[in-house]
C-alpha cells in the first residue's frame, strides 16, 4: 500500500517509514509531484491537518496523513496555537516568536503551556486524526541550541531542561510528535494484522 506522507522533511519520513508496517511504502509530496503550497486556513490545529491530508486525496488521489503542531500557553488562552509558526510575523522567525511570548507572559503567573501534535490521516472517504499532547512550562529565559521554534523556552513535565537542552531520542519519546505518530503507527498496524 502506498501513503503520501504531506511532507518534504526527510528526516521525518525515514523516521516514520521505519515504524510502519513493511508492507506501506511512504511517499513525501516531492515523490508525487506536489510542489505548490498546500493551503493551511483553517482556524485550528486539526483543521490545518484534516486540509492538508484531504488536499492531497482530492487533487492527487492517494490516501495520505498530515500533521500540525501548535503551542497552546494557557495564561493566552491557548495562543499562539494554530499562529506558532508566524507568531512574530510571517518571517516565521523563532526567536522572534519566543521573544513575543516571553514579553507576553511578563506579568502572567501561571506559565503553564502543553505542545499539541495532530496527525489526520484520509484512507478513502474516511478521515482518522491522533493527537499527540506534552505538558510543560514557558521558563523565562532562552536555554539550549538544539531543536527548533520554541525548543528553548519549553521545559516538560518532569524534566528540568528545555527541549533544547535534550537528546532528541528523549523529545521523540516524551514529546507531542512522536507520541502523535505512535498513534497512527498503531492504527495502521492493526489495519495490517
Ligand atoms: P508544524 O506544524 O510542524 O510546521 O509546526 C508549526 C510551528 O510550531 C513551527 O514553526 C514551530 O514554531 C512550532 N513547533 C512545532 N513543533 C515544535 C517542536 O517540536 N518544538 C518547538 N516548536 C515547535
Amino acid at each position: 500500500m502506498k501513503l503520501v506522507f504531506a511532507t518534504n522533511n526527510l528526516n521525518k519520513l525515514k523516521e516514520v517509514q521505519a515504524l510502519v508496517p513493511e508492507s506501506i511504502t511512504l511517499l513525501s509530496l516531492n515523490d508525487i509531484g506536489c510542489f505548490e503550497d498546500i493551503p493551511e486556513t483553517a482556524p485550528t490545529i486539526e483543521g490545518n491537518a484534516l486540509q492538508k491530508a484531504n488536499y492531497i486525496k482530492t487533487n492527487y488521489g492517494y490516501d495520505c496523513f498530515a500533521d500540525d503542531t501548535g503551542l497552546e500557553v494557557n495564561a493566552l488562552n491557548g495562543e499562539p496555537g494554530v499562529y506558532s509558526a508566524r507568531y512574530a510575523g510571517d518571517q516565521k522567525n523563532a526567536h522572534d516568536n519566543m521573544d513575543k511570548l516571553l514579553e507576553n507572559l511578563t506579568d502572567k503567573t501561571d506559565r503553564s503551556a502543553q505542545f499539541k501534535t495532530v496527525i489526520a490521516l484520509r484512507l478513502g472517504i474516511d478521515t482518522h486524526t491522533f493527537t499527540g499532547i506534552c505538558r510543560g512550562t514557558i521558563i523565562q529565559n532562552k536555554k539550549g541550541n538544539k531543536g527548533f521554534g520554541y525548543d528553548p523556552i519549553f521545559q516538560p513535565e518532569g524534566y528540568n531542561q528545555t527541549f533544547a537542552e535534550m537528546e532528541l531520542t528523549l523529545k521523540n519519546k516524551i514529546g507531542h510528535r512522536g507520541k502523535a505518530v505512535q498513534q497512527l503507527i498503531d492504527f495502521l498496524q492493526k489495519l495490517n494484522d
